[in-house]
């Protein structure tokens, strides 16, 4: 294996394939009003693999590593870069803000006692803090179905 972890950047129409990608740790930009020659420029400079719908972007000099997306569906989408890249999809999982792809890190249960709902607070144990944007995570039903949807996917 590879000893750096892989970075993306996606382009506009890969919305619901970032979110999937950071879900399971890995970090991806997605800028959905980024240009394409800022978008390539960024993934030079940051060492990112392109993600992209647009062939023709896939084809100038400058955007080579790159991975052409060819289905519409997300699902596919998500079980294709999986496989080319062999991306560990449990390692990670759970690591990584959705909101602004930021590392999460844990909180201790207290200091977010007023941030939570009650239910929430007193059902869950361990806490994760996105410190980029504030964004609490916690175990729950969601993860719960996004661990089912994954299984489905990868089937
Ligand atoms: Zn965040």
């Amino acid at each position: 294996m590879d000893s750096k972890p892989l970075k993306f950047i996606a382009d506009a129409m890969l919305g619901r394939l970032a979110r999937w990608l950071r879900i399971l740790g890995c970090d991806v930009v997605y800028e959905p009003f980024i240009s394409d020659d800022d978008l390539i420029a960024k993934a030079i400079h940051e060492h990112r693999i392109i993600l992209t719908m647009d062939r023709r972007l896939t084809e100038r000099e400058s955007a080579k590593n790159s991975l052409l997306i060819k289905s519409p569906d997300y699902k596919e989408q998500l079980k294709h870069v999986i496989a080319y890249y062999t991306i560990d999809c449990k390692s990670g999982i759970f690591t990584r803000c959705l909101l602004c792809n930021t590392r999460l890190d844990t909180i201790d249960k207290e200091q977010i006692k007023d941030k939570v709902p009650p239910y929430v607070y007193s059902t869950q144990h361990e806490f994760d803090i996105c410190q980029q944007c504030h964004r609490l995570y916690w175990s729950g039903t969601h993860r719960t179905k996004m661990l089912e949807m994954l299984d489905q996917i990868l089937k």
